[in-house]
């Protein structure tokens, strides 16, 4: 079956992107290599989302509901792993794990991937103390030590959560200042208020290593002054996202996040890209709806033309 827009990634930029399309007449096809909803769904208490008089405020509700949406507007869920992406006679060719797509126009919502620490064994503690969900596995340290690698949102929200739960919170960051948004700084501060000791700031710090047999039970620290060992039972690495752009053969800024000019166009005719894994996106969920309207609109006018 040919559709006239393939949006690939179900995340919220894919799902608001998709029901966009479909609500304006469009024949809407969606891929998602994974569950539907992308990096939201690990996030219990939604900070700058305006949710409303009884709107979702978690991630995963948030998510629930935009996917009923989505299908309830005639969006086919195709599922697969989008693998690449040529221009064909008729539009575009979608080729993914499950099988090969036409479409005349292809959204990339394909998000990005959380950065790894990139220190020896990383690897062998995933899911055995290394963790990217505190509102997951926070009731798991309950009263224990812990430690968020990083200095932006998204460390400062998981550090947040872990408050509620962990004794001590050590967040090591290698710059000197944070750079999260006011609101999630205040969010921050506000979880630690009255309880000073739960936290310890590590500045100019950077993680050394792991250690552990059968999960964490320390790291090392590497700091100005430096090394210390801290005895720790979770380490929540928060240093950034890899955008999932490597697919696509599309041009992409330096960081491998998708280009795209002010009708969020792509390099390749008809393709488009939105929310985390094109360039200059905003990185908040209300700039991923701005994204999918944009975008919905600008495939809606090629498809006139
Ligand atoms: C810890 C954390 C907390 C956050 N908290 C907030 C908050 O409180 N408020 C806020 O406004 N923002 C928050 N954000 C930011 C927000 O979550 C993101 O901006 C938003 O989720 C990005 O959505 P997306 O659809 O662009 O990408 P993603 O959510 O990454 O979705 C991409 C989807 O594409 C799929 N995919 C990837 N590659 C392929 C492929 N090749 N084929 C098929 N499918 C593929 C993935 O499986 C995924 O489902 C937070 C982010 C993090 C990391």
């Amino acid at each position: 079956m040919s559709f006239e827009v393939i949006v690939v990634g179900e995340g919220i930029a894919g799902l608001a992107t998709a029901r966009d399309c479909a609500r304006a007449g469009l024949r809407t096809g969606t891929v998602e290599q994974m569950m539907f909803g992308g990096l939201v769904t690990s996030i219990n208490e939604l900070i700058d989302w305006p949710a409303g008089e009884g709107g979702p405020c978690s991630g995963s509700d948030l998510a629930a509901s935009w996917i009923t949406e989505a299908a309830d507007a005639g969006v086919e869920s195709l599922g697969g792993c989008a693998t690449g992406l040529d221009a064909s006679a008729g539009g575009l060719l979608l080729r993914t794990d499950a099988g090969t797509h036409e479409a005349r126009c292809v959204v990339i919502a394909t998000g990005a991937s959380r950065r790894p620490l990139g220190i020896p064994g990383e690897a062998d503690y995933v899911d055995r103390g290394l963790s990217h969900c505190a509102d997951c596995d926070g009731p798991l340290v309950k009263g224990a030590d812990v430690v968020v690698v990083g200095g932006g949102d998204s460390a400062l929200q998981e550090a947040a959560v872990l408050a509620h739960y962990a004794r001590t919170v050590h967040v090591v960051h290698r710059g000197t200042t944070f750079r999260a948004r006011p609101s999630v700084h205040a969010a921050f501060e506000q979880a630690f208020a009255g309880r000073g000791e739960a936290l310890r700031i590590h500045w100019q710090s950077t993680l050394a290593s792991i250690e552990g047999t059968d999960g964490i039970d320390a790291v090392t620290v590497a700091g100005p002054s430096g090394t210390s060992r801290l005895p720790v039972r979770a380490v929540y690495p928060c240093v950034g996202l890899v955008p999932n752009s490597g697919w696509t053969g599309l041009a992409t800024a330096a960081d491998g996040a998708i280009e795209t000019d002010a009708r969020l166009a792509a390099s390749l005719p008809g393709t488009y890209a939105v929310g985390a894994v094109r360039a200059g996106y905003g990185g908040r969920l209300v700039d991923a709806v701005a994204d999918a309207v944009l975008a919905a609109r600008s495939v809606k006018e090629s498809l006139q033309c």
